[in-house]
């Protein structure tokens, strides 16, 4: 079908932030012009949506990419037009369209570079999926500066059936920088306040954060089908059902569903709620060496214990940027002596679980050659959480990729977790008796040293 006939009964709304200096509004029948009117100075373009009934959610069956010289166009085929809304933001580059909660019925892996095959051109990858309840978004890596020209739904001529189109065209630096400012002063004004965290009501039991990593948009590694979301929100559903049945423990998940959490969202539940212990589940995977398996176990610190904990935690901090987030500040670098200790004392109690983990783990799965490592991972930075991040394993690994996909080893393996997560702490009880009867004993000084 030629794009004319396309676009002429163009409907859906297109938001456009950061685009140019001007904001001209656009009506419905002008979007007919957009494929050759080239640049797109809108701020926003109403026109009739289709309603969607209650439950009803909108699909993406098809995706494609159109480049040629300094332009490119990337096209969703979707059961319906949609309100999208497009900017772009810098470090990584990229182009973000958000949009409502849409079901992609496409292959997780079509926007990866490898599937693409087009290292060249404007577009070097791109990603889609949920971000927040009733949201989703698609996120398109950029290989140079671009702009937006159009972020617009149009109807196909014999159907209900729409096509998104975002149309980009190469820009310099500078113009580009300027477009991420002006995105990034409306997206401050869109901003919701956050709503308070509801107090936790006090409770005997030890609170245990389970943090099953990434989610929705962010599918974290993929390696030939195996998917790291899924499988760690497996895994992570499987432990905190057995801590559950425990009953000694008060358990939560940092996400119940297949739903986007920021690192610092991570962080910040875990504290709101007192957290005793925070476990985060990964899955990594190794292109180059197929035959580096094993699990293993992270704690932070702020130096990495070798080249390869610095690699995992680069791409494991990697999450918000995967989805489109932009870069936060680092807000939990805070200073003082009382800070200090307190972190001092987490930081010990990490490592002794960490440690208790290893011994635990060994029962029923392998472990990586050098099982106990540390660096820089945002989601480990609560001060006064004690915290660790598991690798499961390794995707790109044929018998690890095994072992996470089968329910027995998932039975076997979470069953360890949750007795080192017992064995833990029943080491702090003793020890915080000790410290009772002793009053010369200073805090945690009965925490065995561990690590490497
Ligand atoms: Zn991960």
């Amino acid at each position: 079908m030629a794009e004319g006939a396309f676009f002429r009964k163009a409907v859906g709304v297109a938001t456009a932030l950061a685009l140019g200096a001007g904001t001209v509004v656009l009506a419905a029948d002008l979007l007919t012009l957009l494929p050759s009117a080239g640049r797109y100075l809108g701020s926003r373009a109403y026109a009739a949506t289709v309603q969607l009934g209650k439950g009803e959610r909108p699909a993406a069956n098809a995706a494609w990419i159109e480049q040629s010289g300094d332009r490119a166009k990337l096209i969703f085929e979707l059961a319906a037009p949609l309100d999208v809304t497009a900017f772009v933001l810098a470090n990584p580059d990229r182009v973000i369209v958000d949009l409502p909660q849409t079901d992609f019925a496409l292959d997780p892996e079509t926007g990866k570079v490898a599937v693409l095959r087009r290292k060249t051109g404007l577009i070097a990858a791109f990603r889609f999926g949920q971000l927040g309840p009733g949201k989703s978004r698609i996120v398109i890596d950029l290989a140079a500066p671009a702009q937006v020209l159009s972020a617009a739904c149009g109807k196909l001529e014999n159907d209900g059936r729409a096509r998104l189109v975002i149309e980009l065209a190469k820009t310099d630096r500078r113009s580009f920088e300027a477009a991420v400012q002006r995105a990034r002063i409306q997206l401050t004004a869109l901003a919701q306040p956050k709503e308070a965290p509801k107090p936790e009501p006090d409770s005997a039991k030890p609170v245990i954060v389970i943090d099953p990593g990434h989610g929705g948009i962010d599918r974290g590694a993929m390696v030939h089908g195996l998917i790291e979301k899924q499988l760690v929100f497996d895994f992570a559903k499987a432990v905190a059902a057995k801590l559950d049945a425990v009953g000694r423990f008060k358990v939560a998940m940092t996400r119940d569903d297949d739903s986007f959490v920021s690192l610092s969202e991570r962080v910040r539940m875990a504290r709101d709620r007192n957290a005793a212990l925070f476990v985060s589940i990964h899955a990594d995977t190794l292109s180059s060496a197929a035959d580096v398996s094993g699990a293993t176990v992270y704690t932070v610190s702020d130096r990495a214990s070798d080249a390869e904990a610095a690699r995992v935690a680069e791409k494991e901090n990697q999450s918000d940027a995967a989805a489109g987030l932009d870069k936060t500040e680092d807000a939990s670098d805070v200073s003082g002596i009382l800070f200090d200790l307190t972190r001092r004392e987490t930081r010990a109690y990490s490592q002794f679980f960490a440690h208790t983990l290893v011994n635990y783990w060994r029962v029923a799965g392998r472990l990586n050659k050098n099982p106990r490592r540390s660096a820089g991972f945002l989601v480990l930075k609560a001060p006064d959480v004690p915290s660790v991040l598991l690798e499961l394993g390794y995707l790109s690994n044929e018998k690890d990729g095994l072992a996470l996909t089968s329910a027995r080893w998932r039975d076997k393996a979470s069953s360890q977790v949750a007795e080192a997560i017992e064995a833990f702490f029943a080491a702090r009880e003793s020890s915080a008796t000790a410290t009772k009867t002793d009053p010369d004993r200073a805090p945690g000084a009965k925490i065995p040293s561990a690590g490497p």
